[in-house]
């Protein structure tokens, strides 16, 4: 017995205890007061009257008085005896129940835990309980620098085995495909069912993806021996997709997310597995989960936007700065912005983002140009932008707010997003182009523009992509490409520049090609406001601060 109940079955004893004791104490006085009856009656039966030396008389010469005299004590000590073993008894009795009250309790406590966190059918963990473990494995994985994998196992046409054979021989193949992966995957790593014919794998600790690979191939060896139901053997296969931490998320949903894309990759290629990979990625719901959370990142100010350096090729001094938006996600960390303003352009999201972005732009030129750096902010529209009748007018709402004037800025839009709809992109072009702000044809050589277009837009400058820049010190094919742009443009009067210029030998190349300005990693990353502001003052491309 527990000491806790061995010390609550002595309290419980002394209790019932001082509560007989009492009662004993009751019978004692009701004795003693028989005693005394019976005296008197012996006393006046003797003299006929009762006097107190009758009454000692009576009691000092009556050998039944005596016998009587004596029952009290008896009793009492018969009493306080029987009394106390009756409180133990009792006592004892209330704490067995009470242990068997608990036992029962606990019992059926556990198997309201188990049913909860576990699959009725296979017995296997469910769904709940494999999220918890996840998040456990990701907490400690995180602490310890290990890989884990989630896997997603989903059977090939078992909907058709239900369809043929009928649930109940559906059911003994999930029990039987349970069984085996039960013995195939062992402890540290959990198997759980996730509902239907998906069942899901968590691998806690591992070195590499190597550990994982290994794995998703002992599930298809288990999976080959045939397995019976209805006097039938069957062949039955699974797809498993991979996701892996930290590479592909960092939580639970995202890792699920994208095992599950994985799966549906190796359904869709018949290789029995696939590991997430970011192109398989295409339709999937995180990125619809993405954009409401964009929309709220957009809302609550959750953006940065960071600026990037363009020098001037004459002098290498600065003449202006790219601006260029960067989400830092909660869960998923940096989201590159190619990948999110991409999907916001799918979406009325991208509306929002350009005025956030056009809002940040002008407040921090209007701040240079008061400081007197002249600096000229180049703004990426999208396709979208083009085709939205307001933007001028936004623009100009936000040009008179700030105090700022429209020629302190770029507004790069790229070859796809004018041809998407030529005339109603020229007219808002030509708009902007009349209140004097600089256009840009970005990412120029990658679109199919036409030449004869392009001489009747309203352009100033044309923006070498940077997939030509990047290699044409080694690359004469990108060096030639290049050397045209830049003759094309001043042909027909405007200016170039290269992007993604990550050398000091590319740099010195452009100039020697009569490029106008240049901007890349080699002159500076991307940089937020407040070390642009520092790198405008104090960089080897300084700007002179107009007096
Ligand atoms: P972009 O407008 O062509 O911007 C230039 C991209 O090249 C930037 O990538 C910049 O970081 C990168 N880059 C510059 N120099 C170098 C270099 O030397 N080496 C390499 N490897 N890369 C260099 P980022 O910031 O990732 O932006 C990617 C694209 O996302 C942008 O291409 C633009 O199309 C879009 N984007 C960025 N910010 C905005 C925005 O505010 N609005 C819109 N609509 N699109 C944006
Ligand atoms: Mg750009
Ligand atoms: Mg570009």
């Amino acid at each position: 017995m527990p000491a806790s109940l061995r010390s609550e079955l002595s309290k419980n004893a002394a209790f019932l205890k001082t509560k007989v004791s009492r009662q004993a104490w009751i019978g004692l006085f009701i004795a003693a007061s028989t005693i005394f009856i019976a005296t008197a009656i012996v006393t006046y039966l003797k003299s006929n009257t009762i006097s107190l030396s009758g009454l000692i008389d009576a009691q000092s010469s009556n050998p039944t008085l005596w016998v009587i005299n004596c029952f009290p004590f008896l009793f009492l000590l018969w009493g306080q005896y029987t009394n106390t073993i009756m409180a133990y008894e009792a006592s004892a009795m209330i704490v067995d129940q009470t242990e068997a009250l608990r036992a029962q309790t606990h019992a059926i406590e556990s198997q309201a835990m188990h049913d909860a966190t576990h699959d009725p059918l296979t017995g296997l963990p469910n769904r709940v309980l494999f999220y918890d473990r996840c998040k456990q494995a990701l907490l400690i994985a995180q602490a310890r620098g290990y890989t884990v994998a989630v896997m997603l196992l989903d059977l090939d046409h078992f909907k058709d085995i239900n369809d043929t054979l009928g649930h109940f021989h559906g059911d003994i193949i999930l029990q039987q495909l349970a069984s085996r992966l039960e013995s195939t995957v062992q402890a540290p790593n959990t198997i759980a069912r996730m509902g239907g014919d998906e069942f899901a794998i968590l691998m806690p600790d591992l070195d590499n993806e190597q550990g994982a690979l290994e794995m998703a191939h002992k599930i298809h060896l288990t999976m080959e021996t045939p397995f019976n139901a209805d006097k039938l053997s069957l062949d039955i296969s699974g797809s498993l997709g991979i996701s892996l931490f930290p590479q592909h998320g960092k939580g639970v949903d995202t890792l699920i997310q994208r095992a599950d894309v994985a799966m549906y990759s190796a359904k869709k290629s018949h290789d029995g597995f696939a590991v997430y990979h970011d192109d398989l990625d295409e339709f999937n719901p995180r990125k619809l989960s993405l954009m409401s959370e964009l929309r709220i990142a957009i809302e609550q100010d959750g953006l940065q936007l960071y600026f990037q350096p363009k020098v001037n090729l004459a002098d290498l001094k600065m003449i202006g700065a790219e601006a260029l938006v960067r989400w830092e996600h909660e869960e998923h960390g940096f989201v590159p912005p190619d990948e999110f303003v991409t999907m916001a352009e799918k979406t009325r999201i991208i509306q929002p983002m350009t005025l956030w972005v056009l809002n940040k732009a002008i407040t921090q030129c209007a701040l240079w140009h008061e400081q007197g750096f002249p600096v000229n902010v180049a703004v990426n529209l999208s396709t979208k932008d083009l085709h939205n009748p307001q933007l001028p007018d936004v623009f100009t709402g936000l040009l008179a707010l700030y105090d700022a004037k429209a020629e302190w800025f770029t507004l790069e839009i790229t070859e796809s997003g004018i041809m998407a709809d030529p005339d109603r992109s020229l007219a808002i072009l030509t708009r902007l182009h009349d209140m004097h702000v600089k256009l840009s044809i970005d990412d120029f050589g990658t679109g199919y523009s036409s030449l004869a277009y392009l001489k009747s837009l309203p352009v100033d400058e044309l923006k070498i992509d940077k997939s030509f820049v990047m290699n044409m010190t080694e690359n004469a094919d990108d060096a030639t490409i290049v050397k045209a742009t830049i003759d094309l443009a001043h042909n027909l009067g405007l200016k170039v520049t290269a992007e993604g210029v990550s050398s000091p030998e590319t740099l010195s190349l452009l100039k020697a090609l009569g490029c106008d300005t240049a901007q890349g990693f080699t002159i500076s990353k991307p940089l937020t406001s407040e070390n642009i502001t520092h790198w405008i003052e104090h960089s080897d491309w300084k700007m002179t601060a107009l007096a």
